[in-house]
């Protein structure tokens, strides 16, 4: 470059510098401020992964945002119920919110398809349908009446069966079976006979252990054994076909996150997904040695579900999902679109997912069983 072009180049930038810092300054003056934001979750305070991801994903916005987002993070019943979460963020009462979608059912039934489908997607296809395969777009669509809007936060990877103070050996064996289950699993034991109880985390364990519920499902090895549910019921059964990748949210007032400049926004996007990767990596990393602790050190009978009983649930799960999916419009709109995603999930999945795993079938074993 000629010096003489140079310096006319230099000396334009320097001008647009100058009259850029002039007219942007309400800009720079928005970029000081600090956002000071509520968060309130339906998890019991310092529950591994699920309330410590939500105090994670407020701690890493801070440090990634220099500051300029401080959340301050509720358990449950702390500000609001267990419960209350999503009409605490939905009416404005906080800013954001931590859970899962199926706990809003009865608000938002279409919800239920974005926290996890009875013999669905895990962990990885749900991912891929909500940053790849429009899922999260569609969940927003589900969330806009309520002026909130979700962002996948967590996910548990599979779950387990549940505990049962009973062997089950046929499906009629839940007919009767008052048992804590949520979302779209539930309906389908509600289907096959069983009483549905919806608790939140901190009531589970004495309802089992005082006999007012039968069973209870909760999440996999690595909170099962902290829930003591052990010491309540006998059978632990596999593997968790109402569960398999439960995603957990984080949920946005949307004149909150709106009211955000775009990289703040972006921060938060960025953070989230972040997290979701972190809460699933934390699952799959201790719920092995968790299991393994389950059985040789509290003696656990753990028993897998019979064939023909993971068939009948099937079974009853593919009519329950029609019939969930007719209560209206969006429900309709999103199991249509789950299903077609799993489809094409399967065809991939028949070459790659499913014949690797056969071929290494026998490096997959418990010690002591
Ligand atoms: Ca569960």
């Amino acid at each position: 470059m000629e010096r003489r072009d140079f310096l006319k180049k230099t000396g334009a930038a320097a001008a647009t510098v100058v009259a850029g810092s002039a007219i942007a300054a309400p800009a720079v003056l928005a970029k000081e401020k600090t956002y000071r934001w509520k968060m309130v979750t339906t998890w019991p305070p310092n529950l591994p992964v699920l309330q410590t991801g939500a105090e994670r994903f407020a701690k890493r916005l801070e440090e990634v945002t220099g500051g300029r987002i401080k959340i301050q993070v509720f358990a449950g019943g702390e500000l609001v119920p267990p419960f209350g979460v999503f009409d605490a963020v939905s009416d404005g009462t906080v800013e954001c919110g931590s859970g899962a979608a199926y706990y809003w059912a009865g608000k938002v039934p279409a919800g239920q398809w974005f926290s996890s489908v009875p013999f669905g997607l895990n962990a990885q296809g749900i991912n891929s349908w909500f940053y790849s395969g429009g899922g999260l777009e569609l969940w927003e669509e589900a969330y806009a009446p309520f002026n909130v809007i979700p962002r996948p936060q967590g996910n548990t990877g599979v779950q387990m069966g549940g505990w049962f103070r009973k062997e089950m050996k046929t499906i009629e064996d839940f007919k009767g079976l008052k048992m804590r289950i949520p979302g779209l699993g539930g309906k389908v034991i509600a289907k096959a006979g069983g009483t549905v109880v919806l608790l939140p985390a901190g009531e589970i364990f004495t309802s089992l252990e005082r006999g007012v519920i039968d069973a209870t499902e909760w999440v996999g090895p690595l909170h099962d054994l902290r829930m003591g549910f052990y010491k309540a019921a006998q059978f632990y059964y596999y593997p968790g076909w109402h569960e398999p990748g439960t995603c957990l949210e984080v949920i946005f007032n949307k004149k909150a996150y709106e009211s955000l400049p775009k990289e703040l926004q972006a921060a938060v996007d960025a953070i989230a997904m972040e997290t979701n990767f972190w809460s699933l990596s934390e699952f799959e990393a201790g719920n092995g040695a968790a299991l393994q602790e389950l059985i040789t050190k509290h003696k656990v009978n753990l028993v897998r579900f019979p064939d023909a009983l993971l068939n009948d649930l099937r079974k009853l799960a593919k009519e329950t999902l029609e019939e969930e999916a007719d209560k209206d419009a969006m429900s309709r709109k999103v199991h249509e679109a789950f299903k077609k995603f799993k489809e094409q999930i399967g065809v991939w999945g028949s070459v790659s997912e499913k014949p690797y795993y056969d071929v290494i079938a026998d490096e997959y074993s418990l010690k002591g069983q």
